[in-house]
C-alpha cells in the first residue's frame, strides 16, 4: 500500500530528472511532475512516483530529501481502494497530518524570526474557521494548536458557537471574535470570558465598544478588547477591498483615537489589548504586507504612547499560496515564501517597537488559507469527451462530394484549401477555409446546401484547421496572431464527474486557478489537450483556465491523455481520475447546490506508525433525497404522488404492474443514492 522514498520510488524533483537517461524514449514520471508543473506549486507535498501516480506526502518537513524518511500515500491506490467499499469520485481526501505539518512549518517559520530577530516576544496563529469549518479539520487544527500555543477565530455568532463549543475541554486556547456583533453575539463572549475563556472581541464598528462596556459591566467582567483598524494600505488582486480606506470593516485614525479617549474617560484603557487590521485574502506581493504592517506597527506605537494598554498585534490573514507556481505577483500566485513573510513582520514590528523603545508585543496572525489549502485533494472521474467531427477517410470522402454534379461552391473551395495544405501555405489555406465556412454557412441557411452535405464540409473544415494548426505549430516561430485561437478550438472536451459549482467555485466566481493533474498514467504521454466540462447543464461549468508555471500567464488548454475505451458494458471509457489540489479553503463552504449537485463525499486519511496509512473516518456525500429537502422537496410525498400516477397507468393499460414496480424501484433508489454519476 503505502511506499516510503526507501524504494526509490518517488521522482518528484530534479533528483528524478538526473535520474532519466535521455536515450530512455518511453514517457517518464519526471517529465509528468515537470509539465504540471508539481515542484512549483506542490511544495513537497505531492509528488509523481515511478508508477506514474500522484503520491501525498503529509509530513513532507521532516526528513525532506532524506530516503526513507518521507512517508507516501499513493492517491490512485486509495481510490481504488474507496471504490471497493464503494466510495466512487467525486471524492474529496483530506490529508489529515498535512494539516498538522502545515500549522508547525507556520509556527516554526515565526519562531526562526523571532530568534533571527531576537524579538522579545511570541507567536500565535490563530485559524479563521470561514476559512473551513468541517468538524474534523477544526478539531485537527485545535489539537495541534494545543501544541503550539495557537488559537481559533470565529467571524459569526454562529462560528462562535461552533468555536466555543471545539474549545470546551481546551479553555486556555486563544478566541479572537470578528465580524458584525449584536448584544446577543457580544453577550456571549462576555460571559465566555467570565468562564475562563481567553476571548478577546475585536470591535469593528464604534457601537460595539458601547455594547461591550455596557455588558461586561454588567457581568462585572474585565473584558479585553482588540480594535480592528482601518489602514490606508490594502492588499492585492480579488480581494484587496478589505483594507484600504473604503474598507468595509474598521476603525479609521480618528475614530480608533476616538475609542480610546472613551476607555480613558472610563478608567478602561488598560483593557484595550490588541489591534487587528486584515488587508484581504491571498495577497500576492510581499510589499503589500511589508507597508500595511510598518501602517499597523505605527498605530500600535502611537496608541500605546497615549496610554492604551495594548500587548498584542494582530496582522489579519492574506498569507497566500503559490495555486499556479510562478512565484509572481499573479493572482493565483506570490512572490514570497512563508519564511519572508514572517521574517518581514517580526522584523517591522520590531523595528517600530525598538524605535519608539516600547515592549514588543505578541503577534497574531489569522492565517486561513495557508493552513488548510494543502491538505484537501478532489479527485474527478472523466466520463467521456465531445465528438469531434473529423474525417476518417478522405478518399472516400473526396469520391461522396465529388458525386454531387452540383457541389456547391463553398464545399469545392475547401476541398481545394485542403489540398493546398501540402504547399505549406498554412495561413492561406486557413484564410480560403474561413471564407468557404462564412459562405457555406449561409447557403445553408438559405436552402442551397443540404445537412449531408453541411455535415461533410463540418468534417472537412475541422480536418483542415488540424493540419493547418500542425504546419505552424511545427514552425521555430510564435503562432500568427489569426491562428491563435485554434488550439483552444481544436482541444478537446472531457467530461468530468463533479460540479464546478460545488466543488471549485473560486474557478467560476473569480477565475481562481487551481492546480490539476491527472492522478495515474503519469508515465505516459499526454497526448491531449483539453478543457473540462462538468455535469452541470449550465455551460459555465466547466474550467478553461489551467495553471501555467513559466509564465504569469494561465493555459487554455490542459495536457491529458487519450480515454481508453471500456470493456464494461455500462461504462464508457476506462477510470481516468483527475485531481483538483489545493482545494482545502473557502471551496467547501462556498459551493452551492447548482442542478442540486450535493456535497461530495469526504474521506479523512492519516499515516499510520508503520508508515502505511488509514482510512479514519468517511462522510457519505447528500444523498438526492437530502438536498431536495433543502429545496423543500418531502421525498415521501414525491415517491406518493408517482406511485399513483402509475397506478392511473396500470389502471389504463399503459403499465403493466411489473413495469410499475420497476419505476417505483428507480425512484426509490435514486432518492437514496448519490447525486453524482454513479
Ligand atoms: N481574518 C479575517 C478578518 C478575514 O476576513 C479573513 C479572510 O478573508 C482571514 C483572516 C483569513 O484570510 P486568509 O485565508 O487569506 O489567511
Amino acid at each position: 500500500m503505502t511506499q516510503t522514498a526507501e524504494s526509490q520510488d518517488t521522482l518528484p524533483t530534479d533528483q528524478a530528472e538526473s535520474e532519466t537517461s535521455p536515450s530512455q524514449d518511453r514517457w517518464s514520471a519526471a517529465q509528468s511532475a515537470e509539465m504540471y508543473g508539481l515542484e512549483a506549486w506542490a511544495g513537497g507535498y505531492y509528488a509523481v512516483s515511478e508508477r506514474g501516480t500522484i503520491v501525498a506526502q503529509p509530513m513532507r518537513t521532516e526528513g525532506q530529501g532524506v530516503a526513507g524518511a518521507i512517508p507516501q500515500i499513493d492517491l490512485h491506490e486509495l481510490i481504488e481502494g474507496l471504490s471497493q467499499r464503494e466510495i466512487y469520485t467525486p471524492v474529496l481526501i483530506r490529508f489529515t497530518d498535512m494539516i498538522h505539518t502545515r500549522v508547525r512549518e507556520i509556527f516554526g517559520a515565526f519562531a526562526d524570526a523571532i530568534r533571527d530577530n531576537e524579538y522579545k516576544n511570541t507567536y500565535c496563529l490563530v485559524y479563521p474557521i470561514k476559512v473551513n469549518q468541517q468538524r474534523q479539520l477544526c478539531e485537527e487544527i485545535r489539537d495541534e494548536h494545543q501544541v503550539c500555543g495557537g488559537g481559533l477565530e470565529a467571524g459569526s455568532k454562529p462560528e462562535l458557537l461552533a468555536v466555543l463549543g471545539l474549545t470546551s475541554t481546551t479553555p486556555d486556547i486563544p478566541i479572537i471574535c470578528n465580524g458584525f456583533k449584536d448584544r446577543e453575539y457580544i453577550e456571549m463572549v462576555v460571559l465566555a470570558t467570565k468562564l475562563g475563556r481567553k476571548i478577546i472581541p475585536v470591535v469593528e464598528r464604534f457601537h460595539e465598544l458601547n455594547l461591550i462596556i455596557e455588558i461586561s459591566k454588567q457581568y462585572g467582567v474585565r473584558q479585553p478588547i482588540g480594535l480592528r483598524i482601518k489602514p490606508t494600505a490594502s492588499g492585492t488582486g480579488r480581494w484587496q477591498s478589505s483594507g484600504g480606506v473604503r474598507s468595509k470593516f474598521g476603525l479609521a485614525a480618528p475614530q480608533a483615537l476616538r475609542a480610546l479617549e472613551y476607555l480613558k474617560s472610563l478608567g478602561m484603557e488598560d483593557q484595550l489589548e490588541m489591534i487587528h487590521f486584515h488587508i484581504g485574502s491571498q495577497v500576492c506581493d510581499i510589499r503589500r504586507f511589508k507597508t500595511a504592517i510598518n501602517e499597523l506597527s505605527r498605530f500600535y506605537v502611537e496608541l500605546v504612547r497615549l496610554g492604551a494598554g495594548l500587548n498584542t498585534i494582530d496582522i489579519g490573514g492574506g498569507l497566500g499560496l503559490d495555486y499556479d507556481g510562478s512565484q509572481s505577483t499573479f493572482d493565483s500566485s506570490v512572490n514570497y515564501t512563508l519564511q519572508e513573510y514572517a521574517a518581514d513582520v517580526v522584523y517591522r514590528i520590531k523595528s517600530s517597537c525598538d524605535d519608539a523603545g516600547i515592549p514588543h508585543p505578541r503577534i497574531i496572525s489569522e492565517s486561513g488559507r495557508a493552513v488548510s489549502a494543502n491538505s484537501s485533494v478532489m479527485v474527478i472521474d472523466v466520463l467521456g469527451r465531445a465528438e469531434f467531427p473529423s474525417v476518417p477517410d478522405m478518399h472516400a470522402m473526396q469520391a461522396e462530394i465529388r458525386k454531387d454534379p452540383e457541389t456547391p461552391q463553398p464545399v469545392l473551395d475547401l476541398l481545394d484549401a485542403y489540398d493546398r495544405l501540402s504547399s505549406g501555405e498554412y495561413l492561406e489555406v486557413y484564410h480560403d477555409a474561413l471564407q468557404a465556412k462564412e459562405e457555406a454557412a449561409t447557403l445553408f441557411n438559405l436552402g442551397y446546401l443540404s445537412l449531408t452535405m453541411r455535415a461533410h464540409f463540418e468534417r472537412l473544415f475541422w480536418t483542415t484547421c488540424r493540419g493547418v494548426l500542425e504546419l505552424a505549430m511545427n514552425e521555430d516561430e510564435p503562432l500568427h496572431d489569426d491562428l491563435r485561437d485554434l488550439p483552444v478550438l481544436l482541444s478537446e472536451i472531457y467530461f468530468c464527474n463533479f460540479s464546478l459549482f460545488q466543488s471549485l467555485p473560486d474557478s467560476w466566481a473569480i477565475d481562481q486557478l487551481f492546480p490539476i493533474c491527472p492522478i495515474h498514467r503519469l508515465n505516459e504521454e499526454p497526448t491531449q489537450r483539453a478543457v473540462l466540462c462538468d455535469i452541470t447543464c449550465d455551460s459555465d461549468g466547466q474550467i478553461a483556465k489551467f495553471a501555467s508555471p513559466d509564465s504569469r500567464e494561465y493555459k487554455e488548454t490542459l495536457e491529458l491523455h487519450t480515454l481508453l475505451p471500456s470493456t464494461k458494458p455500462n461504462e464508457e471509457v476506462q477510470p481516468y481520475y483527475l485531481g483538483l489540489f489545493l482545494v482545502g479553503a473557502y471551496q467547501e463552504v462556498l459551493g452551492d447546490l447548482h442542478n442540486l449537485f450535493g456535497d461530495t463525499h469526504v474521506v479523512y486519511v492519516s499515516l499510520t506508525e508503520d508508515g502505511g496509512y488509514i482510512i479514519d473516518e468517511i462522510i457519505e456525500g447528500d444523498t438526492v433525497e437530502e438536498v431536495l429537502a433543502y429545496a423543500q422537496y418531502d421525498s415521501k410525498q414525491l415517491e406518493r404522488m408517482i406511485r399513483k400516477e402509475t397506478e392511473r397507468a396500470v389502471k389504463s393499460g399503459k403499465f403493466s404492474v411489473a413495469e410499475s414496480r420497476a419505476l417505483l424501484k428507480f425512484y426509490e433508489i435514486g432518492m437514496e443514492g448519490y447525486t453524482y454519476l454513479e
